[in-house]
């Protein structure tokens, strides 16, 4: 082997990784935490803090293992805060003869790395970062003729192929592929709820590093207690936790909100997960034989609406994203342009579903899929907001946030900027669904109830503001039609007063 530098980024932390199955003394590892990655977004200090701690972790178990590492700390003197700056100098001036890196999952850094290839003179190469169940292309190959990128499709494709849940006549596993409809409960208080597993680890020196270098961030952090988990052993951890205590409420409650608790039955994996230092391979292996031992007390429901989750959505959103970026970016189907309320920045908000959804966002740099889609997301496309400023938002705010997840999942499944690319029509709702999930209006400054007239839930003048505003696109949609047959049959002043409500709030959103 040739005199070689790898590259290893932040969300590339795979420890089985095939390039460390042999210690190779002409292979260096180089990681960096650089400016270039704070800047093109505002990020939540969690998020920075999460990505640093872990890869310094990563490094130090390289060099543990004997492997030779070079790490560049934020405040490094030699750091020109660049990946290419470093590179290149690093080639030049410990003479290296070869650059390898592994493909990352970010279309700007994909550009960006096969550029800096172009523009040196030693060889280089690319590898596979060996995480995903697909290639970057198979959903592409999987869709290619078909009129519409249909997730399910793809998702029983995804359980033969793997032979994940299928039973030995090649049936899927408890009699059907999809137990969606039963994972739509309230929360009962039936199942205990349980402390969420945290970490609890000090990273004062991380968060000093930040301040000294005057780095942008917002939202909270404890710096002395910080929960996620940063290493491989905590990940682990959090794997065991999730399937032994959570599980077993996974599918029932999977859409339910409550105002006393963040993750309810949720994993809380997608942080070790995009940062590779979970496989989704043993994350879904580990929950299927769990299950399969502990079938007194985990259903077929939980189990398949997690997998659903792990080898359908996650792997057909990046499937999604390479096949449709760089235009994917530029969508806005709706002609959105409104600017994201100043609350979305310090939860100073009186409807009492976003005061919570935005404030776990804020303070632990995570929300649940729900909160996500149906309330922050939901209100966003009913506002109007511009899919630039949301995406900016969700990429900034989610310490699970990187582009190739958030991107399809916001412009795409949440703000139909993609015409209906993702999902087939808008997710849309009034309080009623709000209400029904959660128990967020009980309280509430606002009257589910009312469309319009004194403290009217602000959800629901929006939400048929909404349809009517954006008729001539969506009125053809089979999947929409029964609204419009319901518009149609509302009497003229009811509809008045609704737009009336609407247009008032819209042009006073940040008093919301
Ligand atoms: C508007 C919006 C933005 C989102 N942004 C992100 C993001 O930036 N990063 C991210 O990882 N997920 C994102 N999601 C998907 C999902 O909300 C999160 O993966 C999930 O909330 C993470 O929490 P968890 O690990 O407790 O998930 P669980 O509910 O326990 O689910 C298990 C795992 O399934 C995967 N998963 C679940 N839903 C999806 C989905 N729709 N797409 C892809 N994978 C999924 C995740 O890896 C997750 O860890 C977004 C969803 C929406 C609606
Ligand atoms: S009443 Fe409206 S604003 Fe208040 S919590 Fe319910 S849905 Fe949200």
């Amino acid at each position: 082997m040739s005199k070689t530098l790898r590259l290893i980024l932040g969300d590339q932390l795979n420890h089985s990784h095939s390039w460390f199955k042999e210690k190779d003394k002409n292979a260096t590892y180089i990681l960096m935490e650089v400016m270039q990655e704070q800047t093109y977004v505002k990020h939540h200090i969690q998020k920075i803090i999460g990505f640093f701690t872990a890869m310094r972790a990563f490094a130090r178990e390289l060099k543990d293992e004997g492997h030779q590492v070079i790490y560049y700390y934020l405040d490094a003197n030699e750091n020109q805060q660049s990946f290419n700056k470093n590179i290149k100098w690093l080639i030049k001036k410990l003479s290296f003869e070869k650059f390898e890196y592994q493909m990352p999952d970010e279309y700007r850094l994909d550009s960006e790395l096969k550029d800096f290839c172009k523009s040196v003179k030693i060889k280089t190469e690319v590898f596979d970062t060996e995480h995903f169940y697909t290639s970057r292309e198979e959903v592409k190959i999987f869709f290619k003729g078909k009129k519409q990128y249909l997730m399910e499709n793809f998702y029983r494709y995804m359980r033969k192929k793997h032979q994940i849940l299928m039973d030995l006549n090649q049936e899927p596993e408890g009699g059907k592929w999809n137990f969606d409809h039963e994972n739509r409960k309230k929360y009962d208080g039936k199942v205990p709820l349980k402390k969420p597993l945290t970490f609890k680890r000090d990273v004062s020196d991380v968060l000093n590093v930040l301040t000294k270098m005057e780095v942008s961030f917002f939202g909270n952090v404890n710096a002395k207690e910080f929960s996620l988990p940063t290493n491989r052993e905590e990940a682990l951890e959090l794997l065991e936790y999730f399937c032994h205590d959570l599980l077993p409420a996974f599918g029932r409650y999977e859409d339910a909100m409550l105002k006393e608790h963040l993750t309810l039955f949720h994993s809380s994996l997608s942080f070790a997960l995009n940062l590779k230092m979970l496989s989704p391979q043993e994350v879904i292996n580990h929950v299927i034989s769990t299950w399969r031992t502990n079938q007194d007390s985990i259903t077929i429901t939980d189990v398949e609406g997690f997998v659903r989750q792990v080898i359908g959505w996650r792997e057909y959103m990046r499937g999604l994203y390479w096949a449709e970026m760089p235009d994917f970016a530029e969508k806005n189907f709706l002609n959105h342009k409104k600017s994201l309320p100043s609350w979305f920045w310090d939860g100073k908000v009186k409807m009492n579903c976003l005061k919570h959804s935005i404030n776990n966002s804020l303070d632990h740099a995570y929300a649940h899929h729900i909160q996500r889609l149906m309330v922050i997301g939901n209100f966003s496309l009913l506002a109007g907001v511009s899919p630039d400023e949301i995406d900016a938002w969700y990429l900034g705010v989610y310490a699970d946030a990187v582009e190739w997840v958030q991107i399809t999942n916001t412009r795409g499944m949440s703000q139909f900027a993609d015409g209906g690319i993702v999902g087939s029509k808008p997710y849309v709702a009034s309080a009623n669904y709000i209400n029904k999930m959660s128990n967020y209006c009980s309280g509430c400054f606002y009257a589910k109830e009312k469309r319009h007239g004194n403290k009217a839930c602000p959800f629901n003048s929006l939400y048929w503001n909404f349809y009517l505003k954006h008729e001539e696109k969506l009125k053809k949609n089979p999947r929409i039609s029964m609204l419009y047959r319901l518009l149609d049959k509302m009497d003229e002043e009811e509809i008045h007063k609704i737009t009336a409500q609407a247009d008032h709030y819209l042009q006073n959103v940040n008093e919301l």
